[in-house]
């Protein structure tokens, strides 16, 4: 395994001072790594693996010493910084505004970032799910090709994944469908609960099954059915808060890159004619590290666009949905072959 996959595996004796009987009771919490232990809340693990206070926060302070999460210096973190791997969309035009100048010195493609969260945000039928059944796809490759060279979850709220659509984007490509297919793990949330139960078990899901990428399809959708009304709004946002927190911590702890979808809605409270919102409020607005929306662009082609990143500029790029899944326009195409005619 390589270095920026590497994860300590949570067994008996690896912690120094915590027992062989608490580690047991941690593994049966679906806390499988060193890793993802040092990330949780001593409270949470306490009523999770029905433990006491004082075991709780012994064993996270030994899994946070083990993993050297105490402080570093500014090298140390940029050279763990490098080890981040980058996702790319299937379109050019798209990698190229997500490499940062980190990404250009490095030789390293543009795309979403792993250890990271990203929210795609747009209206009904902009094109969320298409891309992200591209990703499930490219996610697959091999790194010098763009992907992650591991296996993907799909949190599927709407009931939207469709595996003839992987075939059709694999076929496109040359790939084997049933082998792509077998690394994509569906599972289909049933309420709130069930998509949170299904989020709290990739902590130990990701380092068994390889999983590079995890996509939740839409992560408001159930949210936003089952919680109707005003007064359900804190309760609501309290969810949603956990499963934000929860996915941010599996990003880092397991090293995926994780996507989510997000709903944009009119917003008639607005002082701007044609306004709209992404749904989930500030709890939703502060969570992702990038936040990025999509539109409907010119003649059926789709605008991707930078709205959030602590290091990308907010640029716009242009893509199109086809038979052979995401893909650059013809006027981008052309006009980057025009460009290495000129040099
Ligand atoms: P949402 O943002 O609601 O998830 P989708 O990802 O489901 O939207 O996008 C639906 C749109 O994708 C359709 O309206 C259609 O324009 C486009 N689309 C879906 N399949 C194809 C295809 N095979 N070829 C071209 N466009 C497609
Ligand atoms: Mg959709």
């Amino acid at each position: 395994m390589s270095e920026q996959t590497r994860q300590i595996k949570l067994e008996a004796g690896i912690l120094p001072g915590v027992s062989t009987g608490t580690i047991k009771k941690i593994i049966k919490a679906g806390i499988t790594t060193v890793e993802a232990l040092a990330t949780l809340n001593p409270r949470d693990l306490k009523d999770d693996a029905s433990m006491g206070l004082d075991t709780s926060e012994n064993a996270i302070k030994a899994a946070i010493d083990l993993t050297e999460n105490g402080f570093i210096t500014g090298n140390e973190l940029w050279d763990r910084r490098k080890l981040r791997t980058r996702l790319s969309t299937g379109s050019r035009a798209v990698d190229e505004i997500m490499r940062s100048q980190q990404d250009i010195e490095n030789d390293k493609r543009g795309g979403f970032e792993s250890e990271t969260t990203t929210e795609i945000a747009a209206g009904n039928g902009v094109g969320k799910t298409q891309l992200c059944h591209q990703l499930a796809v490219i996610a697959q490759l091999p790194i010098p090709e763009g992907g992650l060279d591991g296996e993907v979850v799909w949190v599927d709220t709407e009931n939207t994944f469709i595996p003839g659509r992987i075939d059709q984007i694999c076929k496109a490509r040359g790939y084997d469908t049933e082998g792509f297919l077998d690394k994509i793990h569906h599972g289909l949330a049933l309420n709130t609960p069930h998509q949170g139960m299904l989020i709290e078990k990739l902590y130990s899901y990701c380092p068994e099954h390889n999983i590079k990428l995890i996509i939740v399809d839409s992560l408001m959708g159930l949210l936003r059915s089952e919680y109707i009304g005003r007064g359900t709004l804190s309760a609501r946002q309290d969810e949603l808060k956990t499963m934000l927190l929860t996915l941010a911590k599996v990003a880092r702890s397991t090293k995926t890159t994780v996507i989510y979808t997000n709903q944009i809605m009119d917003d008639p409270g607005s002082m701007y004619a044609n306004a709209s919102k992404a749904t989930g409020g500030n709890v939703m607005g502060h969570a992702a590290t990038t936040r990025i929306w999509l539109r409907k662009g010119r003649a059926g082609s789709r605008v991707f666009k930078i709205n959030k990143s602590p290091y990308l500029d907010e640029l716009e790029a242009t893509f199109i949905i086809t038979e052979n899944g995401i893909e650059d326009t013809e006027d981008n195409i052309k006009r980057w072959s025009k460009m290495e005619e000129e040099q």
